[in-house]
């Protein structure tokens, strides 16, 4: 090679060299410049390049500084841990563990809640974008507010240990734990001894048994932060939970957010993404939440930014505390438990504000396998489905009736809904004393799949478990009569 070639070569790799390494020369500060300065619109969340924590702060042209919030020291302490149900892994179950007597009394586990550490680690299951986001360097701080009635005391416990090792401290304001009038002995005093070690902690009591609703209202009437965020009090937040729920209230004050909601599964506490992250929040016109698909149109395009949905899930979220008052709070009307999310929602909507979720945000949520609390009867908004019967089968809340009816045209056709004709005829029902639903049109009883959740007509069999219909309150000697003249 030529001399002249060789050292033109030379100048070129260095120049190249130059261009990648040197600060604010190179293509990083291209790159900087590019996605740092850009001007934020309000609710979009910045990507850091990666490798780039360390607290250093970054500002944008919308003149707010934002950092790297990950606490790398208890990610790295939480990394070391080792021991069953550790990094959110199932707990391995013996047949004995099962017995139904675990789960008596808060409907999940608690012998596995027992022998689970209550610092356990979790599985970082997040965007993995989330890694390399940097939020407002000022962040409002907030007081947790988790309502309890009669909860296990590993699982309050865990739930209080997970705040404050993946929180940051000068986030919280506070944590009030507001307990619903509960009875077991190990929430008075004992829980009081707890939780003298940490100052953050206070507990208040209701006077009576208040509910959900009443029982997060006074919690949120003693708070002082500037942020209300609500938990359940069988929780454990994940990895940077709070700084992306907080940042999306500081860019805009009149936001409800809401973090992805994980299972920890009632069984072996397990931790798992709830299946379906793309989805939105919904309800149907029984008043059942659901999440379905995002349109493509309103998907963004960084899946772990915040997307807008109508209705929030419920119990876990966080508003600014002065913006949830000027919005009523929640009606104080609504008891124990169920339609309370519906209720902000709508407020939310009508006072021009807007609800998120924020994948960023995890926490995971023990489901339980049934309600192990009493409910007052009647009180509750969250009614299953309910069937009004009057020879035909309607269904819904008897006094809200929709107009649509059980009809069935002949024996191998599926059970439908139409009009109400009150005509008997295809819509004809009675309900016998071996509990089926027999259908004269088509000499056959409403039998179901539980798996698939279907309902369809089959050949009468008593002895079928998935033919036995429960009717509430039924008065036989009418029954007979009717039964009797519907046969003659
Ligand atoms: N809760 C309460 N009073 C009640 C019922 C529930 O304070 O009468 C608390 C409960 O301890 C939990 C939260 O409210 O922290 C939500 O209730 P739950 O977990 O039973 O509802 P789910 O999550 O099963 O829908
Ligand atoms: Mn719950």
């Amino acid at each position: 090679m030529k001399r002249k070639q060789k050292r033109f070569l030379q100048m070129t790799l260095l120049f190249t060299a130059a261009l990648i390494f040197l600060p604010d020369v190179g293509l990083w500060s291209l790159y900087k410049d590019k996605h740092l300065e850009k001007s934020a619109e309000p609710g979009e969340q910045q990507t850091l390049p990666l490798g780039m924590g360390d607290g250093q702060l970054f500002t944008w042209t919308d003149g707010l500084k934002r950092k790297d919030w990950h606490d790398y020291e208890s990610i790295q302490k939480d990394a070391m841990r080792s021991g069953k149900g550790e990094h959110g892994k199932p707990y391995p179950l013996t047949e004995e563990d099962h017995d139904d007597s675990a789960y008596r009394e808060n409907g999940f586990n608690i012998f596995v809640s027992n022998n689970i550490a209550l610092e356990r680690s979790l599985p970082d299951i997040r965007h993995p974008n989330c890694k390399h986001k940097v939020y407002l360097e000022k962040l409002p701080n907030t007081s947790i507010i988790i309502p309890f009635h009669n909860e296990g005391w590993t699982s309050l416990l865990r739930t209080i240990h997970s705040i404050i090792n993946r929180t940051p401290d000068s986030l919280i304001a506070e944590i009030i734990l507001v307990d619903d009038f509960s009875d077991r002995e190990h929430l008075k005093e004992k829980l009081e001894e707890y939780m003298v070690r940490f100052a953050k902690v206070r507990i208040v009591r209701t006077k009576k048994r208040e509910g959900l609703i009443r029982t997060r209202l006074l919690g949120a009437s003693l708070a002082r932060g500037e942020v209300l965020t609500f938990l359940d009090s069988h929780c454990e937040v994940n990895v940077n939970w709070l700084p992306p729920l907080l940042n999306q209230i500081a860019l805009n004050h009149k936001t409800i957010v809401c973090p992805m909601i994980d299972v920890i599964d009632h069984n072996h506490f397990g931790y798992e993404a709830q299946a379906g992250d793309a989805m939105r929040g919904a309800f149907d016109w029984e008043m059942y939440y659901k999440r379905i698909p995002i349109p493509p149109e309103l998907q963004r395009a960084d899946p772990s930014d915040p997307f807008e949905s109508p209705v929030m899930a419920g119990g876990l979220f966080a508003v600014n505390r002065k913006w949830f008052w000027e919005l009523g709070g929640y009606d104080p009307g609504l008891e124990i438990w169920g339609g309370e999310q519906y209720e902000i929602s709508f407020k939310v909507w009508m006072c021009g504000g807007g609800m998120f979720d924020v994948p960023c945000s995890r926490v995971g949520h023990i489901y339980r396998k049934y309600v192990p609390y009493k409910v007052p009867s009647g009180t509750s908004l969250a009614r299953l489905f309910t069937f009004g019967w009057r020879e035909d089968i309607r269904p819904g809340e008897p006094l809200h009736t929709r107009k649509f009816c059980f009809d069935a045209i002949s024996h191998s056709s599926p059970v439908t809904l139409y009009d109400c004709h009150g005509m008997k005829g295809n819509q004809h029902w009675s309900y016998r004393k071996d509990k089926t639903l027999f259908h004269p049109v088509s000499n056959s009883c409403i039998d179901c799949n539980p798996a698939e959740k279907k309902i369809f007509m089959n050949r009468c069999d008593p002895l079928s478990e998935t033919q036995q219909w429960m009717f509430e309150h039924i008065n036989m000697t009418v029954l007979e009569k009717f039964n009797s003249k519907a046969s003659s």
